[in-house]
């Protein structure tokens, strides 16, 4: 077995072991493998080991990689900022974006969603703990957005996803996600269909499960430490 195939079954027994810890069913939590800054090889690894579902920060990066590997049947994820000039590779090549936390960039994302594809899954980036300077609307700018979202033709609005910094242990990462949760359950009970929570990563992916996540984004537990030098 592969480096990667083996943390992969590690991370999915973390997964099982916290939805059970949750009375949650392992099949309610989704993995995304992180993939940026590793090269196609490690996605075929992964991809072996049967990991369908990768999530990239960099687009042009993504892209690339992304032409490399067409030949296998992977869903790609857009998780990094997506700036204007770059929502036309975004709707172009990737399955789902959940980092979408403006209109505009939205707009853009429907409009150049191409025809013969369906249609763009999104998620809205939700600044859940509040950094002045981070990316994600704010909570109570989230209902909203999700309503203008979902009116877009080319879009079908799945979710909130949330980055919150690193918290000191469980307990306080937790209550963090736990924000996330009661924001994503009031805005299904303003009749928005919302069936995904993204949150979670290698470092707290067990908080973001008991507080509710359905997928969480996992890089360096499957992939290893990252290079950023390497990076594009
Ligand atoms: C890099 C990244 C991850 C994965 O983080 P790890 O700590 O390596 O698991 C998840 N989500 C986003 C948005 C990221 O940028």
């Amino acid at each position: 077995m592969t480096t990667i195939a083996a943390n992969l079954e590690t991370v999915r027994k973390r997964i099982a072991a916290a939805c059970l810890a949750a009375g949650r069913e392992p099949g309610d939590v989704r993995l995304l493998a992180v993939s940026k800054t590793f090269g196609p090889e490690a996605v075929i690894e992964a991809h072996a080991a049967g990991q369908t579902a990768f999530g990239e920060n960099y687009i042009q990066e993504a892209v690339e990689k992304m032409a490399v590997l067409s030949h296998l049947p992977l869903e790609w994820h857009c998780i990094g900022p997506i700036q204007s000039n770059k929502t036309r590779l975004v709707a172009q090549h990737f399955a789902w974006a959940h980092t979408v936390d403006r209109l505009k960039i939205a707009q853009r994302l429907s409009e150049q969603r191409p025809p013969e594809l369906p249609p763009l899954q999104v998620c809205i980036q939700v600044n859940v703990d509040g950094g002045p300077t981070k990316s994600g609307v704010a909570p109570a700018e989230a209902l909203a957005l999700a309503r203008e979202l979902a009116a877009l033709p080319r879009l079908r609005l799945r979710g909130l996803m949330c980055i919150p910094e690193p918290a000191p242990d469980f307990v306080a990462a937790r209550a963090v996600f736990m924000r996330a949760k009661a924001l994503f359950d009031q805005i299904n009970s303003e009749g928005l269909a919302l069936d995904t929570l993204s949150m979670g990563m290698t470092a707290d992916l067990e908080a973001a499960i008991d507080a509710g996540s359905t997928l969480v984004r996992v890089g360096t537990a499957i992939f290893g430490g990252r290079s950023y030098a390497s990076a594009i």
